[in-house]
């Protein structure tokens, strides 16, 4: 089944587009432009400017009403393969308010939680299940963020090791196995075997990495949907019988808000138009490879963004992707639905 490596690639790639509902602060008696079709794998977008309807096939479209129980169902399999030793990575894209934040983490440990803490559930349950079969899995978590294409720890007050400090920029390295990682971020140990504790390590960690999001948000005075966050399990299997081992990773990636930011920079400080720049610059490389990869383009762009040669090994090869776009249902929107969905279409 490897006769084309770039069918291999290209099918590797899917995408599941997300309307979120109607929220108390959306303007009222609005009606959504955006009408999923009962397929479940089609919309129609009325584009206001033109005054015409847009027809967008997908994976899957969730309509507003799909809950995370049923959204993370969709994506269970897909997250299980990182314990087939698959490099595998979801990202959420779309504009700020559209709900990405919302899909990977959701909030608290009830029905709302996200894909991160029922990801981490299953793939634990997985993992102590399989000790049947005589499987030994470790499980640890990095959360780090790029901003303006500097990466940052995010759980670096959870190292237990010395000798680095805060400022500290980490940079990406190659591995002899040709594997990225990044040189010096913390891993933090799951309890594979008490899942109860294996909950609670990952809510503090979250918590840490909630908490130094927001210290550096208010002193570079800007917010998180300027940068990108990427929540990583990594998954090392032992077969005690036949000495097989797997090495797995599951990543998971808030991206950055994709509104199309004022490229003038008027009225923008130099921060501001700083962040613009990489933003853009990151989102359209991140669009550039996942083109090249769907085209069967002979050279794929991994290298021009920290983002998409961080996460090269899932965009590649044993890898496997997966994008939601996610999208607000307002009118006011529309115009950045439609780009959302655009650049979605180039991938597939
Ligand atoms: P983003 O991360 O894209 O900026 P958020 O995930 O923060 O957007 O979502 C914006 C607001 O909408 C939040 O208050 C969030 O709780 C809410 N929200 C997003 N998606 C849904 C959904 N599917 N159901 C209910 N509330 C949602
Ligand atoms: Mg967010």
């Amino acid at each position: 089944h490897m006769h084309n490596t770039i069918q291999e690639l290209r099918g590797n790639i899917r995408v599941y587009v997300r309307t979120r509902p109607f929220l108390p602060g959306d303007k009222q008696n609005d009606e959504s432009p955006v009408d999923v079709s009962p397929d479940g794998e089609s919309l129609t977008i009325l584009d206001r400017r033109s005054g015409s309807p847009i027809d967008f096939k997908f994976d899957k479209v969730f309509p507003p009403s799909a809950g995370q129980e049923l959204v993370f169902e969709e994506v269970s399999d897909f997250v299980q393969s990182a314990l087939d030793g698959y490099h595998v990575c979801l990202f959420s894209y779309g504009q700020t308010g559209s709900g990405k934040t919302h899909t990977m983490q959701g909030c608290g440990n009830g029905p709302m939680r996200g894909i991160i803490p029922r990801a981490v559930e299953k793939i634990l349950d997985q993992a102590r299940s399989l000790n049947q079969h005589k499987w030994n899995f470790t499980v640890s978590a990095s959360f780090l963020e790029i901003y303006n294409e500097d990466l940052k720890d995010l759980l670096i007050s959870m190292k237990s090791s010395k000798g680095s400090s805060s400022s500290e920029k980490l940079s990406i390295k190659r591995n002899r196995e040709g594997r990225s990682y990044v040189d010096g971020l913390a891993q933090i140990p799951i309890d594979v075997n008490d899942p109860l504790a294996g909950m609670q390590q990952l809510d503090a960690l979250m918590g840490v990495a909630a908490r130094s999001r927001s210290v550096a948000s208010t002193k570079m005075n800007s917010q998180s949907s300027r940068s990108h966050s990427v929540f990583m399990l990594h998954l090392n299997g032992f077969n005690e019988e036949s000495g097989a081992i797997v090495n797995g990773a599951l990543n998971l990636c808030d991206l950055a808000g994709s509104e199309r930011l004022d490229r003038s920079g008027a009225g923008a400080d130099a921060v501001r138009l700083r962040e613009t720049q990489s933003i853009n610059k990151s989102l359209s490389c991140l669009g550039d490879v996942f083109n090249a990869l769907a085209t069967g383009a002979s050279h794929v762009p991994y290298r021009n963004s920290k983002l998409t040669y961080l996460l090269q090994d899932c965009l590649s090869g044993d890898g496997k992707a997966l994008m939601f776009v996610n999208l607000s249902p307002t009118t006011a929107s529309c115009g950045e639905s439609v780009c959302s969905l655009r650049f979605a279409q180039r991938v597939n």
